[in-house]
């Protein structure tokens, strides 16, 4: 589900992977990609939510560092690895170029990082469009992504409640606030962000004020009392 808080660990298993090494992970699963986002004031990559509260621009990947490469930050972004193979970069471009040609847009389900060992899960989104932008004096990919609808069906309030990505700097505030457990019974575990006034009632900015922490029992009686 959206905005559910997890554990390296638990965001791991939800994968079933070993480790999430990588920020990008192109076709992790046979259906659907991931990508890792970390908005540390010292992130080494630049991602924003657009003013429509919907679309998530994501920074491509550098060259990885190496004995010879001191500096990543100084060289274009690759589309292919120095063996011609595709870099993450090049993958995510060429499934965007395929959806243009007729594919379906590729799934993708975005994790946050909030704080060391405390993760987020920010949905799923369609990877729609890329540019090869040129900043400062360098070139980077900025990959375009829209909130999209859960494939697995597992979310089916999505929609009506929430239509609006949760700023991550919204949800470091809020954990602080809430001391990283349910508001009402102060369970620790299977906790996610909570909207507290819905969007479809009116609930329109996203601030720590309207957000809060809730476990899954006390989020399934919220939804049964909004039905
Ligand atoms: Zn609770």
């Amino acid at each position: 589900m959206r905005d559910t808080i997890l554990t390296y660990r638990e965001m791991c298993d939800a994968e079933d992977v070993q480790t999430l090494q990588r920020g990008m992970n192109y076709r992790l699963s046979a259906t659907y990609s991931v990508l890792l986002m970390s908005q540390r004031s010292n992130a080494p990559y630049k991602d924003e939510i657009l003013d429509d509260g919907v679309t998530v621009i994501y920074e491509g990947h550098d060259v990885p560092k190496t004995r010879d490469i001191h500096d990543p930050k100084l060289l274009d972004q690759p589309y292919y690895t120095k063996h011609q193979k595709l870099t993450q970069n090049g993958k995510f471009a060429e499934a965007i170029k395929r959806s243009k040609l007729g594919e379906p847009q590729e799934k993708v389900k975005i994790y946050e990082k909030l704080f060391d060992g405390v993760w987020s899960f920010r949905g799923f989104f369609d990877l729609v469009d890329y540019e090869y932008a040129t900043v400062y004096d360098r070139r980077v990919f900025r990959f375009t992504l829209r909130l999209g609808l859960d494939p697995t069906g597992a979310d089916e309030n999505q929609l009506k409640t929430r239509t609006r990505v949760i700023p991550t700097e919204v949800k470091k505030q809020v954990w602080v606030r809430d001391g990283g457990k349910c508001v009402i019974c102060g369970a620790t575990d299977e906790l996610h962000f909570d909207h507290n006034i819905p969007y479809s009632k009116g609930g329109s900015s996203i601030t720590a004020e309207n957000v809060r922490i809730l476990c899954a029992r006390h989020n399934l009686q919220k939804g049964a009392k909004i039905e």
